[in-house]
């Protein structure tokens, strides 16, 4: 049966999309949280943001530096 083959990589590739849209999304308006195991990532340099600035901005998408930039 490839049936069952064809709709599993059908479902990779549907996932594999929505990552990419995930990284294209600084390009619009609204921006969704990058985040993963609990981290929040910077989506600009994806790097890790610190608790300490969640705590201050819970809508923070980007690390402060990139924030800056983006401003
Ligand atoms: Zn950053």
């Amino acid at each position: 049966m490839s049936d069952q083959f064809d709709r599993a990589s059908e479902l990779e590739q549907l996932h594999r999309d929505d990552a990419l849209a995930n990284q294209q999304s600084h390009n619009h308006q609204i921006e969704q949280p990058y985040e993963h195991d609990g981290v929040r990532y910077c989506l600009s340099c994806h790097c890790s943001i610190g608790t300490d600035r969640l705590v201050a901005n819970l809508q923070a998408v980007r690390c402060v530096p990139c924030q800056q930039q983006h401003e």
